[in-house]
């Protein structure tokens, strides 16, 4: 079918997913309308008309594929042809291993391709609701700072506790990392499971410490349209649970009670408890540690936890004004929403987090829909991949009950077993080894994909 006989797209908003989702629909073929409420409605943070406007850091990260996993998913994008890469990749300035940006000049790139392309109409309008019935394939990626209008219908859709306007993220950190010699599995008085979460003892002296580096320790502010974010009681920052009371924690998230270390045969004075993140078991969250301490800070502090003192994390904790809906409940694999599934999610509003991230999750949803368009069947990523890891992530991996936002990493990736007779792989060769069954799974399953229609331009 030529591209004058489908039905366009949709796509709302025009960051860095709903850019990426635009570009891969017209480039199979299919027309997109885009619809970006800048400059006639602007938000907090953006301070231009561009698309994809990156609103703080000029960072994407990582570059390096073999050894991280935000440059595995740099790597797979550059395979998958996005743009978002593409135009990051032509303004890159200096910046050691990470890939950092000329913000306007790529900005402007993205927007001058989109603007180019034949098959893609932009739309400087506000969806202040839900979008009309007629419009039968919706991409909704209208970011952290979703319209109320918008961000309203939303929850309508998505019932209680189906969006949230701010998240509380604890630290996640890979299990493998933490040292059970002094960690213990035990639920509290063996209930459930009866070994669901992760234990790691203080005594008092350690206690004191702990709660004297909180209080002391440098915290991140929150910017000046952040700061009426109501925090839920049940979500206050650590630190601010510790300045309402040295005792605070231990009768709060630290609580010992009806956990008995089994170094000692008792109750130990506070612990800190991880609970297990995502279903490969690979991750686990520092159950109630959601903060604003700023990154080095949270580094030092947490790994003064017995137990924690050679933790690596998956993520470090925030606490921020987003808007994010509750993906696992919400989404279909395709990322569609379940209750109305012409309307697809990209980008940060799935719980993803950053740049990066959004950008790829923007990209799935664009070829998703394309697919859908031109009657195909659409072909999920192995989740052996970084694409396939993270939308694995928010839309199944991921507890609903506890779903914050995440970004990439090795974690969501299947952990790779060694064939018998083979040894464990040495720890410092597992992610280039995750990178290169990655990259290869993907080449595998870009092969597959139906090839691109003749009339699609590029
Ligand atoms: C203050 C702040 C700082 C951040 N700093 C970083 C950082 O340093 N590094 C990082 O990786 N991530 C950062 N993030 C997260 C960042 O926003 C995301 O990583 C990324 O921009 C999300 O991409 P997105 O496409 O989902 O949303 P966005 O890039 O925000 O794009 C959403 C677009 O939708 C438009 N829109 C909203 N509502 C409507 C509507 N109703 N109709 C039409 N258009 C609409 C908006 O104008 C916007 O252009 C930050 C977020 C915030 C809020």
């Amino acid at each position: 079918m030529s591209p004058e006989q489908l039905a366009p797209v949709h796509v709302v908003g025009g960051g860095l997913a709903g850019s990426e989702a635009a570009w891969q629909i017209a480039e199979r073929g299919v027309p997109v309308v885009l619809h970006e409420m800048r400059p006639e409605r602007k938000t907090p943070a953006h301070q231009t008309h561009g698309l994809a406007e990156l609103v703080c850091s000029n960072s994407f990260r990582s570059d390096d594929a073999m050894n991280n996993a935000v440059g595995l998913l740099h790597a797979e994008l550059r395979r998958c042809g996005s743009l978002i890469l593409r135009c990051g990749d032509a303004h890159r300035l200096p910046a050691g291993g990470a890939l950092a940006v000329d913000r306007h000049g790529f900005s402007d790139a993205v927007t001058a391709a989109l603007e180019s392309h034949p098959l893609v109409e932009i739309r400087r309008e506000e969806i202040a609701g839900l979008p009309p019935g007629e419009w039968d394939s919706v991409i909704l990626a209208t970011g952290p700072l979703t319209s109320p209008a918008l961000a309203e219908a939303i929850a309508r859709l998505g019932g209680e506790d189906g969006l949230a306007f701010f998240d509380a993220i604890a630290p996640i950190i890979y299990r493998e990392s933490i040292d059970f010699s002094t960690a213990w599995f035990q639920s509290r008085y063996d209930k459930g499971g009866g070994k669901d979460y992760i234990n790691c003892p203080l005594n008092r002296e350690q206690y004191e410490a702990f709660i004297d580096a909180l209080l002391a320790g440098e915290k991140t502010e929150f910017r000046e349209w952040e700061k009426d974010t109501p925090y839920f009681e049940g979500c206050l920052p650590i630190e601010v649970m510790a300045e309402r009371g040295r005792e605070t924690l231990r009768y709060g998230p630290m609580k010992p009670v009806g956990l008995i270390d089994p170094a000692t045969g008792r109750e130990a004075y506070a612990v800190v408890q991880l609970r297990q993140d995502n279903a490969l078991a690979t991750l686990f969250n520092m159950v109630g540690f959601q903060t604003k301490l700023k990154y080095g800070e949270q580094l030092r502090i947490f790994r003064m936890i017995p137990g924690l003192e050679q933790a690596e994390f998956a993520r470090l904790g925030g606490v921020h004004r987003n808007t994010f809906i509750n993906s696992p409940k919400l989404l279909d694999g395709f990322l569609r929403l379940k209750n109305e599934p012409r309307l697809r999610l990209a980008g940060q509003i799935t719980g993803v987090e950053g740049y990066v991230e959004s950008a790829a999750v923007g990209l799935l949803a664009g070829r998703f829909a394309a697919a859908e368009r031109r009657g195909e069947e659409p072909l999920l990523p192995p989740e052996t991949t970084a694409l396939g890891g993270l939308l694995n992530h928010i839309t199944g991996g991921a507890d609903a009950e506890t779903f914050q936002p995440m970004n990439i990493n090795f974690g969501l990736l299947p952990p790779l077993e060694p064939q018998p007779g083979q040894k464990r792989l040495k720890k410092r060769d597992r992610k280039p080894a995750l990178a290169q069954r990655a990259l290869e799974d993907l080449d595998r399953w870009l092969a597959e994909e139906p090839a691109v229609s003749a009339t699609a331009v590029t």
